[in-house]
């Protein structure tokens, strides 16, 4: 299997879950809360039933923190 043309490390992708949906998509760090809002708006009535895994979440603020430049020497 060939990947697709996505090789670029420098975003990563965030998992969306839907237990509702029972669906898990990834989707970029810059559009993962547009992502979200959209989905639950077309799907859920605006109510807020998908969500990032809150593990993941987690190491998306140690991510952002990093790029920040935040963690630098800690
Ligand atoms: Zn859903």
């Amino acid at each position: 299997m060939t990947p697709p043309a996505d090789s670029d490390d420098s975003e990563p992708a965030v998992p969306i879950h839907c237990p509702d949906c029972e669906t898990t998509s990834r989707v970029p760090l810059a559009t993962v809360a547009d992502a979200v809002e959209r989905h639950n708006e077309q799907l859920h009535d605006g109510d807020e039933v998908a969500r990032v895994d809150p593990d993941v979440a987690d190491r998306i603020a140690d991510l952002a923190a990093e790029d920040l430049g935040l963690l630098d020497g800690a």
